[in-house]
This record gives structure tokens, C-alpha cells and sequence, in this order.
């Protein structure tokens, strides 16, 4: 037995077998090649071809609804003849620059593919990432590697890799996945998100998980942040029983979120899509507290159409008629570069040109997405909420609620993820209409500690004693801004945080007015936030804050709740 530990991000105990995340396809390394045999490698291209075809065209017939489509429309173009002859033809030594390997030749095929695509524009264009898709699995069965992106299996699996991109993780299938496990990434990394999202036990900074040999069963729990081979008896059962307690806590929250004493605070959700919308909506959401638009587009070379914009967005106000929608402008950059936006040359990205802030690198995109965003709301029935992310001074505020304003937006809000944006809440909320807290970021930048680092994900803890006075500072500076401008200024918290139905009830008490999370934490956060009142929550918040280490905040606060325990969180 082998026992590896991280920080558990996703509560839950599983028992499986691992698979792990194949590394990304290298790219083959240009040059000619003396002497190789052209017939012997087309006959190379054209077999992985056919075989990468055959594989896609197996997991198309297991796959139901719109994945299968897709799957089937990926092994047409594995066999595409523009893509093989293509490459075959770089085999030859009369080829322009001379000749290819197999493997580059596959890699300039695909890559001239993919650019005529793009160039076609509309539905092709879309195609020309799903050409890239094949080009890399045709390059790794010729190179005898498993093929690149979420291993496909039949049967369950504890999914182990380094870390997740983002567009990998927009691929997880939850049927197949029983858990995720990573050596590298921290608590408020996107994988982290993602797990959370849908509800995987998950333990991110676990150094060694990521060479587990495949096949092997290990017993994974979510709340201790522990993964553990071998698993015997006494973990099959203990992963019995969470399995029956999560059935337990599913649903069951029905949509209008009080303290014990009555005292309102809307529980909302974060989503990148539709889909997310759609399953918000049936879990009781009150609305959404983040849209996050960037997802939307992550795989996208080349900023989005006004009209696909306008359709993204609507799939998601059509969810929440008459309800509140906080959509966020994209925040490119970072943890999620978004090609037409980020410059990924940067030392620093974090610091860097992202959120907000790329309006000065790249002007107009900003004012184009709020178009589209009026366009959408003008066309559906929710009440849309728009903000900025990354606002650090009282100047940006300023500059985003006007430009929000002139676009027929008549809501305009900040995330206060910068530590300068909570601390000057006031000068900020003097031009915006609300705020809203993005812990994550927030903590980040408090703690100076990269939140995609698996070893400093002991300081990406939003229990922080420095993070929770940030978030004090914010409502108290909305409360000082309401005695200029004469009106409330609500806050919310839409990063991670929320989703600890403990941390809820201290936030509750901070001055926070509306909570957005996971939709899958809305029942515990609710069931435990029913157990309190205003008061209470308001003396929960002053020991935190009191608390000399986030330990000492998470453990005082956690004394105070026993409903916790009852629930099993
Ligand atoms: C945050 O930083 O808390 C947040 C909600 O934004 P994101 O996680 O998308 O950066
Ligand atoms: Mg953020």
C-alpha cells in the first residue's frame, strides 16, 4: 500500500482503477530524414490513419447524444484525404524543404488543413480545432503513445494526471470519471473548479499520483485530500457510504435560501454555459452569480461574432427568466488564455495583461462583448447583472460602469479579486453598482501565491485570516459608499468559496448579500445556513477574523456548526 497526499478540493471517497492523463503530443521535430523508404512511411501514414479512425468510430457507436455526433464527424476527418495525401506528399525528397518524417509531415498536413479551414470561416472554421485533434492522435499512434486527451475506457476510472487544461477538462465525462487526482494544480485551479462543478471527489497537489501505473485501484478521498492504494474492505465500505449519503444531500434545495430567523441570502450559481444553466436551474439556483463568458470561447483561434456571442449568452438568460444573471466580460489570460486576447510571452501572467486590463492591449473586443451581451439581454427576460474582472482602481470602475452603461447595460458591477479593489470597496462602489468578491483570485493575490501550484496550496486557503479582512473591508466599504451615494451596494461571492457550507455562514456574517457556488453545493450550503441566525453568523465572522491562522478560523467556525457533522461534511 501506497498512500500519496494533496489538498482535498471536492469532498467524497471513491474506490477505482487509475488511468493516467497522457501527456500532450510534441510537436515532431522539422528537418529532412536521409534515407528513409517514402513507401514503406505513406503506408505508415495512411495504417494510423485508418486506426485512429477505427478507435473514434468505436467510442462514436458507446457515445450517445451530441458527443456522438462530434465523434463521428472527428473519425470522417481522421481518413480525411486532404489531411493524408497531404502528408504523404511531404514524405517525398522533391517536396519543398525536402523530405519529411512521417510524424512532421502529419503535423505540416494538418497544420495546413486546419489554416484553410480557418480561413473558410463560420462552421469550417470550428472544424479546424477537431483537425488539430486528429493530427495529434494520428502523430502518437505512429509514434506507439496512448492518444492525447481524457483517456477513453468502458469502465469507471480514477483519473490521475499532472494537471488539467482547461479545454481538457471541458471534455470530462462524470458517467466515466470517477475522481480526479493531481500532482501539480491548487485548491482554486481550474481543475479544482471543474471537480467541484461536477461534483468529483478530487485531490489536487499530490505529489507522485501522476505515475501510478494504470490499472491499479486506489481509494481516493476528496475531504482528507489522501489517495491511497490497496484499497480493502473497509474503503469499499467507507465509499459506500458516502455514495449513499451524496444521494442523500442531491437536490432538495428548492430556491428561496433564509437564515434561521428569516434573513434572506439568494443562493446562486457559477456557469460557463448553457448546459451549466440548464443544470443550475433544476438544482434551485436563485440565479447566477457568474457567468464566466471566457469558457465559452477557450478553444476559439479568433474572437467570437457579435451573433455567436449573442447565442452563448442567451442559452443562459433563457434559463433564468426573471431572474437575476451576473455575466463577467471575459477574463482572458492566466489560467485561461484565450488566443485572440493573450500575449503568452509574458513573465508573469497572473500579473499580467488579463481580465479587464486587456482593453488597453487589445481595444474593442471589451466594448464589442457588452454589445453583445444588451443584444442578448434585450432579446431574453432575465434581469442581467454585467462586471468587470480584474478591476484594481476606482478609474477602471469608473471606465467599465460608463462603457457598460453606453452599451444599454443599466447594471454594472466590479469583481473585487484585487487586493486594491477591497481595500478601496468604497471609491470603487461610488461608480459601481454592486461588487462582487472573487475568492479565488482574491486569495491569490493576498497571499502572493501562484493559485495554479500545487506546492503552495497551503496559502491559497480562503480561510486566510488576511483574506477574510479583505472581504470585511470590501463590505465596509459598500456600507461607507451607501452613506455617500445614498443606495445599498450589494456584495457577492462568486469564487470558490461559498461552496464550504462553513465559510458560507462566516461570509453571511462578513456583510456578504448573495452567495454564488457550484450548483451542486446549494443543498448543504442551504441546510446549514437555515441552522443560523443574522446574529450568529455575525459572531461566527468576528471569531474568524479573530483567528490568528486559517486553521484556527476553519476550526472555531466548524465548532460552532454542528449541523456539519450531522450532514457528514
Ligand atoms: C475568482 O477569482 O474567485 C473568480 C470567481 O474568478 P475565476 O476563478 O474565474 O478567476
Ligand atoms: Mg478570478
Amino acid at each position: 500500500m501506497e498512500q500519496f497526499h494533496g489538498v482535498g478540493v471536492t469532498p467524497g471517497r471513491v474506490v477505482g482503477p487509475v488511468l493516467q492523463m497522457p501527456a500532450p503530443v510534441a510537436e515532431p521535430v522539422p528537418g529532412p530524414v536521409p534515407g528513409q523508404d517514402a513507401v514503406v512511411e505513406a503506408e505508415r501514414i495512411r495504417s494510423a490513419s485508418k486506426a485512429v479512425q477505427a478507435a473514434l468510430k468505436d467510442r462514436a457507436a458507446a457515445a450517445a447524444g451530441e458527443a456522438r455526433g462530434v465523434l463521428e464527424a472527428t473519425a470522417l476527418m481522421a481518413a480525411d484525404p486532404m489531411l493524408v495525401k497531404g502528408a504523404v506528399k511531404l514524405l517525398d525528397p522533391s517536396a519543398e524543404g525536402g523530405a519529411r518524417s512521417a510524424e512532421r509531415a502529419v503535423w505540416e498536413s494538418g497544420a495546413a488543413v486546419a489554416a484553410k479551414l480557418e480561413s473558410l470561416g463560420g462552421y469550417m472554421a470550428e472544424r479546424a480545432a477537431d483537425v488539430l485533434d486528429v493530427r495529434a492522435r494520428i502523430v502518437a499512434e505512429l509514434r506507439g503513445l496512448p492518444a492525447p486527451g481524457i483517456p477513453d475506457s468502458p469502465t469507471p476510472f480514477v483519473l490521475a494526471a499532472h494537471d488539467l487544461a482547461p479545454a481538457d477538462t471541458a471534455t470530462l465525462d462524470p458517467a466515466r470519471v470517477l475522481a480526479l487526482v493531481t500532482s501539480g494544480g491548487g485548491p482554486q485551479s481550474h481543475t479544482a473548479i471543474l471537480a467541484r462543478a461536477l461534483g468529483l471527489p478530487a485531490v489536487v497537489a499530490a505529489p507522485g499520483v501522476d505515475t501510478i501505473p494504470d490499472g491499479t485501484p486506489v481509494y481516493v478521498d476528496g475531504a482528507a485530500g489522501t489517495v491511497r492504494t490497496g484499497p480493502g474492505q473497509p474503503e469499499r465500505d467507507a465509499a459506500a457510504a458516502w455514495a449513499a449519503q451524496a444521494a442523500a444531500l442531491a437536490g432538495g434545495f428548492t430556491g428561496a435560501n433564509r437564515l434561521a430567523d428569516g434573513h434572506p441570502v439568494p443562493l446562486l450559481a457559477n456557469v460557463a454555459t448553457g448546459k451549466d444553466a440548464a443544470a443550475a436551474a433544476a438544482a434551485g439556483a436563485e440565479g447566477v452569480g457568474l457567468l464566466r463568458t471566457e469558457f465559452c470561447f477557450l478553444d476559439r483561434p479568433t474572437e467570437p461574432t457579435h451573433d455567436e456571442q449573442v447565442t452563448a449568452y442567451s442559452a443562459v438568460f433563457a434559463e433564468f427568466a426573471g431572474k437575476k444573471v451576473v455575466i463577467r466580460t471575459l477574463d482572458a489570460g492566466a489560467d485561461k488564455p484565450l488566443p485572440f486576447l493573450t500575449n503568452t510571452d509574458e513573465p508573469n501572467p497572473a500579473l499580467g495583461v488579463r481580465g479587464y486590463r486587456t482593453d488597453t492591449t487589445t481595444p474593442g473586443v471589451l466594448a464589442r462583448q457588452l454589445a453583445a451581451i444588451a443584444h442578448a439581454a434585450r432579446d431574453n427576460h432575465a434581469e442581467v447583472w454585467v462586471m468587470a474582472p480584474m478591476i484594481a482602481t476606482a478609474e477602471e470602475a469608473a471606465h467599465f460602469t460608463a462603457l457598460a452603461k453606453e452599451a444599454g447595460l443599466p447594471t454594472a458591477g466590479v469583481m473585487v479579486e484585487v487586493p486594491s479593489a477591497a481595500l478601496t470597496a468604497e471609491h470603487i462602489l461610488a461608480h459601481a453598482d454592486f461588487a462582487s468578491l472573487g475568492t479565488n483570485d482574491l486569495t491569490q493575490y493576498a497571499m502572493a501565491a501562484d493559485r495554479m501550484l500545487g506546492p503552495l496550496a497551503h496559502l491559497n486557503d480562503p480561510w486566510q485570516p488576511a483574506v477574510l479582512h479583505l472581504i470585511k473591508a470590501t463590505c465596509d466599504g459598500a456600507h461607507t459608499a451607501a452613506t455617500t451615494t445614498g443606495t445599498p451596494k450589494p456584495v457577492g461571492v462568486c469564487g470558490e468559496a461559498p461552496a464550504d457550507p462553513a465559510l458560507a455562514a462566516v461570509l453571511v456574517g462578513l456583510g456578504v448579500t448573495t452567495l454564488s457556488m457550484t450548483p451542486r453545493a446549494l443543498t448543504a450550503v442551504n441546510k446549514v445556513l437555515a441552522t443560523i441566525t443574522l446574529p450568529q453568523a455575525q459572531e461566527l465572522a468576528r471569531l474568524a477574523l479573530a483567528a490568528p491562522t486559517a486553521q484556527h478560523a476553519r476550526d472555531t467556525t466548524r465548532n460552532h456548526l454542528p449541523i456539519l457533522t450531522t450532514l457528514g461534511l
